[in-house]
Formats: C-alpha cells, sequence, structure tokens
C-alpha cells in the first residue's frame, strides 16, 4: 500500500537537467545562476530586491537584523506557525510574544492585533517587528495590518513560507505593498523547492544592503560602505557580524527551473481544493474558509473535525486516517506551547483559539503531483473514518 504523503515535491525532467547543467558548470556556489533566481522570483511578485538564502529560517533572521532587531526589542507573531517565525526574534535577543488567530482564517486576527497594540502602546511596551504568517497560503489581511504598522511604528515582515504565487487584493503576496520585508521558504513540501532554501523580497535599497550583508558575515565590496580607500582589487571589508546564510547555485538551478511551473502549481493545489470542497461536504467539519481578497496559493489543506458531532476523538481520527495510508499532519501545535517557549513564561490557555484550532485541525493531503486515484482515496478514507 502507498503511503500518501502530506505533501511533498514535483520534480521534473528540466528541473534534473537544471541542476546537471550547474554541477558541469564553472560555478557550483557563489555565480550567477543565484541572482538570475532572485530576479525571477523578484520580477514575479512586483519587487525591488531579492535576497536568496540557505532556509526561511536564516531569510527570517537576517530580516531580523536587517530591520535592527535587539536585545531590547519585542516581536510578535502568530502562535499557529513553524516555531521559525517566532525564533527569528530570540535569535536577536529580543523578547517574543504572540497574537491569537482568527478563528475562520486560523491568520493572526487583526482586531486582537489592534487591542493588543493599543494595551502595548499604553504600557509602553510596543513591539518593533511584527511576523504575519500567511497560514496555509491564505493572506493575511495586509491592508489593515499595514495601517496599524505605520500608526504605531512597526516594521512588518511577512513569513509567506506557504505563499509563493499566492495573491492579496490585486497584489502578488511578495510584492511588499504592504510590508517592509517577505520571506519564502523553499523546503520541498512548500510550493517551489531548492531542497533547503529560503529568500528575502524587499522594496527597500537600504534593508536590501544589509540582508546581503548578513547573508555573508557582515562583508561588503562596496566602496560606499567601507571606512577606508581600497587597498587594492582584492579587498574587502568586514563592517558587521554576519553569517553564511548562503544558497548554492545548484539549488537555485533548481528553484529557478521549478518558478517556471509556479502558476502551474497554485492552479493545481486550487483545483485540488476544489474537488475536496465539494467531496467532502456534509462531513462532521469545518471546510479551509477564504476570505474573499485572498486567492490561496494552498500549501496547506486543513479540515478542523466539529467534536460536538462525532464520537471519536481527534486523535483516534488521525490515528485511523494514517492507518489507512493518508499521511495527514497537523500544522501547528501552537509554538507558545512549547517546552522553551513555556520556559520564557508562556502557558496553555494564554491563546484559546490557537489551542482549540490545535484540538480540532488535521492536514490532509495537498501537493501539485497527488494524482486523481490518490485523492478519491484520501477522500473514500475520510469519509470511512467520519461517516
Ligand atoms: C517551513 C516554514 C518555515 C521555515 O522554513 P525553512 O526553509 O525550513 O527554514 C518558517 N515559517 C513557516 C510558516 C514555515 O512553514
Amino acid at each position: 500500500m502507498k503511503y500518501i504523503p502530506y505533501g511533498r515535491q514535483d520534480i521534473s525532467q528540466e528541473d534534473v537537467q537544471a541542476v546537471v547543467d550547474v554541477l558541469q558548470s564553472d560555478w557550483l556556489t557563489q555565480g550567477p545562476t543565484i541572482e538570475q533566481f532572485e530576479k525571477k522570483v523578484a520580477e514575479y511578485c512586483g519587487t525591488k530586491y531579492a535576497v536568496a538564502v540557505n532556509s526561511a529560517t536564516s531569510a527570517l533572521h537576517i530580516a531580523c537584523m536587517a530591520a535592527g532587531l535587539g536585545q531590547e526589542d519585542i516581536l510578535w507573531t502568530t502562535p499557529n506557525t513553524f516555531v521559525a517565525s517566532a525564533n527569528c526574534g530570540r535569535y536577536c535577543g529580543a523578547a517574543v510574544d504572540f497574537v491569537d488567530i482568527d478563528f475562520r482564517t486560523y491568520n493572526m486576527s487583526v482586531e486582537k492585533l489592534e487591542q493588543k497594540l493599543v494595551d502595548a502602546k499604553k504600557k509602553g511596551k510596543l513591539p518593533k517587528i511584527i511576523v504575519p504568517v500567511h497560514f496555509s497560503g491564505q493572506s493575511c489581511e495586509m491592508g489593515r495590518i499595514s495601517e496599524l504598522a505605520k500608526e504605531y511604528g512597526l516594521t512588518v515582515i511577512e513569513d509567506a513560507s506557504h505563499a509563493i504565487g499566492a495573491r492579496y487584493k490585486d497584489q502578488k503576496v511578495g510584492s511588499c505593498a504592504y510590508s517592509d520585508m517577505t520571506v519564502f521558504s523553499f523546503h520541498p513540501v512548500k510550493i517551489v523547492t531548492t531542497a533547503e532554501g529560503g529568500m528575502v523580497l524587499t522594496n527597500n535599497p537600504g534593508l536590501y544592503e544589509k540582508l546581503i550583508q548578513f547573508r555573508s558575515h557582515g562583508i561588503t565590496r562596496n566602496p560606499e560602505l567601507m571606512t577606508e580607500k581600497a587597498h587594492g582589487p582584492w579587498y574587502y571589508q568586514q563592517i558587521d557580524l554576519g553569517y553564511n546564510y548562503r544558497i548554492t547555485d545548484i539549488q537555485a538551478a533548481l528553484g529557478l527551473s521549478q518558478m517556471d511551473r509556479l502558476d502551474e502549481f497554485v492552479t493545481r493545489r486550487q483545483a485540488i481544493a476544489e474537488k475536496y470542497n465539494e467531496e467532502l461536504q456534509g462531513l462532521p467539519i469545518i471546510l479551509p474558509w477564504q476570505h474573499p481578497e485572498t486567492y490561496s496559493a494552498y500549501h496547506l489543506y486543513v479540515i478542523c473535525l466539529e467534536e460536538d458531532k462525532i464520537e471519536k476523538t481527534h486523535k483516534q481520527v488521525f490515528e485511523e486516517l494514517r492507518q489507512a495510508g493518508i499521511g495527514v499532519n497537523l500544522h501547528y501545535i501552537p509554538v507558545h506551547t512549547q517546552p522553551y517557549y513555556q520556559q520564557l513564561g508562556f502557558d496553555w490557555g494564554d491563546f484559546p483559539v490557537s489551542e482549540y484550532y490545535y484540538s480540532t485541525a488535521i492536514s490532509i493531503p495537498m501537493y501539485s503531483a497527488i494524482t486523481e486515484e490518490e485523492q478519491d482515496k484520501v477522500i473514500r478514507a475520510i469519509k470511512e473514518v467520519l461517516l
């Protein structure tokens, strides 16, 4: 029996050839393919600058550094995300706090964000950065978030790890029309892959310059940024403390080739979602609700059990689906309940909507390469387990 995972990559013969071509070229890393990949993503999103790195986690870290996040500062994100959206704040020594989710989109609630900002201002504890996460590929309400950011002087970093190819109003996610920076992930379960990889997009030349430096040791070759005249053509200066977060040309070649199929991937994911929407009606589950101003990239398709309408527990349903060969998963364990964040003072009960969501949610298989028969099998298994 073939196990159907919740997500996986979709690699074509062209992708394979693109990687082989780089392997046979002069540059395995720090070569021209990285720039081509960056340019392609920036053009796709309608953004001025893009900086490719070795993961979205690194991308979030250098985005926080570029925004000047430090030990005296605070970063807010959502509890319904992967731990990396919060950890980036901790890497900079900042305090991290969370804003609970909207019960329909499972994204950061803009009402709760506004209320929390009002309270934080009174206490003199406003965050420097907020990291809205476009959960499952559906954009947050960026219009309102950007208004609040202006009013309270916040830097906005969109964690769009799920959402390349998605749209909000008439903009591509990644356009940074409503934020300072946007981060993508190219992990194999995401929409487009480079095996491991990530990217930061921005329209701000100052941030761009810093992102480039922090990606590679804090080193610059830009004479305008140097403290003295170049000693010769070999010269560079380390003007800050950075990291080695570079991506390879091998990976960039895969990403560049995958970008050719991004729209196709998202169209396919939308079609898979539509089929689930139709076939899973009438079951004791809540299907993913879509905000009318968004077009989702559908990284995930999450069903939530209506507990009062079924005899089985959440865990039972989950286990029975796994036994039926369906690779269901759970996104996400609320970040504030992780032992590391509990040590920092958070506890169960702090963000009840995220916690309730966690007790009912199941991610079912969603990826462009799933076949019709495989999706039919998923649908049959869900019906058998729930009816
Ligand atoms: C996958 C993911 C990340 C981390 O991505 P990597 O490329 O694996 O570092 C960060 N945030 C969210 C919301 C993610 O889903």
